[in-house]
């Protein structure tokens, strides 16, 4: 097996020498924004297959302009340190991959300017976060969602994570598996880690981009689905509590987790108390588009290992 290595400080480390001092900002207040990037494994093939790299940058960039961080790589770099990082740990298994810039100075002092940023970039094996086959329970969380007035979370910020960790230990103490966050306003804005879709008549519904929601890939492709190859409306608004109880069908989704129904909220059973018939299929098309299985979608993909295992070439 080949040594576990991490990108850090402009350079491929052994993940053993892959340290950060105590005195680090980011590590004292926070101070840092990351992404998570899959790699799905497909056995038949042999073939490690990353989803939606550039995407993942773009919004990485977008977290760090928010931030007033630099990230001071051009895209096509970052491609290439990703490729050539997932090549170099060479897992033949499904792996999560983490970007993150951070405020590298080691310092005291509570502020984001006038500090250095630097890029950091691991990989871990990493099998499935939920259960995407039987679905999952969620409760409504007592922890409301951080505003964009107290930091934003369109930008995926390290200390913000400290808001959905009380809301995910809050749902898994009383025995859920993930929690749902409100809004001060009570309207619903996501999970832990994973944006919220519910299904009512046969559209699909999730809020919009302004209520204090991550601007999800795996949303966007969620949608992209549902409209191209189901020929299924999709809104962007406003959610209710009460809603999510009457919905045909709930789904989260997240690098992460994927696409996983929604079986339970608060103990009322949606729809009928499985995983729906679109969720279904929005998870099958998705499954197979991540692991290489349609070519109409390998735009979004990249191969890790060398092109000619990869089957249909
Ligand atoms: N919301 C939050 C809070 C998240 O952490 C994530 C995971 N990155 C998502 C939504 C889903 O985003 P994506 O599909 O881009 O992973």
């Amino acid at each position: 097996m080949p040594t576990p290595t991490a990108f850090l400080r402009g350079e491929f480390v052994p993940m053993e020498d892959a340290k950060i001092g105590v005195m680090t900002h980011a590590f004292n207040y926070g101070t840092a924004v990351f992404e998570g990037i899959r790699g799905n494994w497909n056995a038949e093939q042999e073939q490690l297959y990353l989803f939606k790299v550039r995407a993942h940058f773009e919004r990485l960039r977008m977290s760090a302009k928010i931030m007033r961080m630099e990230l001071r790589y051009t895209d096509d770099e970052l491609v290439e340190i990703t490729n050539e990082l997932a090549r170099r740990n060479g897992y033949n298994e499904d792996i999560y991959i983490r970007p993150m810039v951070y405020k590298s100075t080691e310092a005291v002092g509570v502020r984001m300017h006038d500090l250095d940023d630097d890029f950091l970039l691991f990989v871990t094996p990493f099998g499935n976060y939920l259960d995407p086959d039987a679905g999952i329970r969620c409760m409504t969380s007592s922890w409301r969602r951080i505003d964009d007035t107290m930091i934003p979370a369109r930008a995926k910020v390290n200390g913000l994570y400290v808001n959905n960790a009380m809301a995910k230990t809050e749902a898994q103490l009383n025995g859920f598996d993930e929690a749902i966050m409100l809004n001060s306003d009570g309207h619903i804005s996501e999970g832990s880690g994973e944006n919220i879709v519910m299904i009512r008549n046969g559209k699909l519904i999730s809020p919009p981009e302004t209520d204090n929601i991550l601007e999800g890939l795996t949303l966007d492709t969620a949608f992209d689905v549902a409209r191209n190859e189901l020929g299924l409306e999709v809104e962007r608004r406003s959610i209710d509590r009460s809603e999510l109880y009457i919905a045909d069908e709930i789904f989260m989704t997240g690098t992460a987790a994927h696409v996983t129904p929604v079986t339970e909220v608060d103990r009322v059973p949606i729809g009928d108390g499985g995983t729906g018939p679109i969720s279904a299929k929005i998870q099958k098309t998705y499954f197979d588009m991540i692991t290489g299985k349609l070519p109409q979608y390998s735009d979004w993909i990249s191969p890790v290992y060398e092109a000619s295992t990869v089957a249909g070439d």
